[in-house]
């Protein structure tokens, strides 16, 4: 079945790995973020065949399909209300902010006859999610009275919203208030987390704060590469995941589009480069499977044109021999992982 999302066994767990040795030996736990990849089960089990048994995801249905014994799962995104009782079922412990959604996993969690973690999120930058952290201690005592709930650790996240960098200043902003936070709530966090694959370069530096004993890594193990400074990790692979789409028309046709030109099937405004007539292809997929920006076609004699809904179309001038029917491969970044893990008409084949 065309497209077809390939992914490497070999090389995947060769990642895997390189990252948990890694990490080990500096005394920082890695636990392995599935959203990526909608938590499939088969792409999941390379993960736990190769030691990981920290699990961390941001929709409660993906941690609900991860099932080995002595795991722990994690949510990422902040609960829903709503989804309050499924959260204390599904994972050991979930990220927060809000005092209102804390209280509603702690009276579930006592209904269940069990405790649920908490890890206070601290908006060092970003402005994501987190309280700012002026806040963080007034919250985090009174999370801490909340029945049910253990208060077990402090993170931040950056690299999202903001775009702002892991720097030694933010993380050591984060670090000083879970010491106050220890102080004035007299308690002992266990995590200490310093954020996503973009602080994995401060780790390969030595520069993580001593204190700092986790981080929740997604797309540096399928892309190979710190997403900080988007730099390949030497020592990984960053072709884990590839795409496989069968060619559906080869013809010559003009560069320019013929006609009144009003706007594209996304009701954008496109402007066209006259390139005179061009050799082109279609494949037969799009952009409900995967944006043309995410895509990056193995021979680098192929060119990207544009794309529909279903259609990729491609500049193929300098390819011979290129026919209906034929199987073109294609490198992803992680947007692409995300899209076409999440798109009903893509296959995947794990082998
Ligand atoms: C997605 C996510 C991660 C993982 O980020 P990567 O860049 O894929 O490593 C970590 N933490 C939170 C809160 C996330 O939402």
């Amino acid at each position: 079945m065309y497209p077809k999302l390939n992914v490497n066994k070999q090389k995947l767990a060769h990642n895997i790995k390189f990252i948990h040795k890694m990490a080990k030996d500096k005394g920082i736990d890695i636990c392995c973020v599935t959203k990526g990849f909608c938590a499939h089960p088969e792409i999941v089990d390379v993960f736990y065949e190769n030691g990981i048994r920290e699990f961390a995801d941001s929709r409660i249905e993906n941690l609900q399909k991860i099932n080995y014994v002595g795991i722990k799962r994690y949510l990422l995104r902040l609960p829903m209300i709503s989804e309050a009782k499924k959260v204390v079922m599904y994972s050991d412990m979930s990220l927060n902010s809000e005092i209102e959604t804390v209280k509603a996993l702690g009276r579930e969690a006592c209904r269940l006859g069990i405790t649920h973690k908490v890890l206070l999120m601290i908006d060092v930058g970003d402005l994501r999610e987190g309280v700012r952290p002026e806040n963080a201690v007034f919250t985090a005592k009174e999370m801490c009275k909340v029945e049910g709930i253990k208060l077990f650790g402090v993170g931040m996240n950056v690299n999202c919203y903001g775009g702002v960098l892991p720097t030694e200043t933010n993380i050591g902003e984060l670090v000083n208030i879970a010491e106050e936070i220890e102080k004035e709530c007299n308690v002992k966090l266990e995590i200490i987390s310093g954020g996503n694959s973009g602080s994995v370069y401060l780790m390969l530096q030595d520069r993580l704060d001593r204190r700092v004993n986790n981080l929740r890594i997604g797309e540096l193990v399928f892309c190979g590469a710190e997403t900080s400074f988007q730099q390949n990790i030497e020592g990984m692979f960053q072709d884990v995941f590839t795409l496989e789409a069968e060619v559906i028309e080869v013809k010559d046709k003009p560069s320019l589009p013929i006609g009144e030109m009003g706007l594209n099937a996304f009701g954008e405004s496109v402007a066209y480069e006259d390139k005179g007539v061009m050799k082109r292809c279609i494949i037969a997929c799009g952009r409900q499977d995967i944006s043309i920006d995410n895509l990056f076609p193995i021979n680098q004699a192929i060119k990207k044109v544009g794309s529909s809904s279903d259609h990729t179309i491609l500049d193929v001038t300098m390819v011979e021999d290129i026919k209906v029917g034929d199987i073109l491969e294609f490198r992803l970044n992680y947007g692409a992982i995300l899209s076409l893990t999440t798109s009903e008409y893509v296959g995947l084949d794990i082998k």
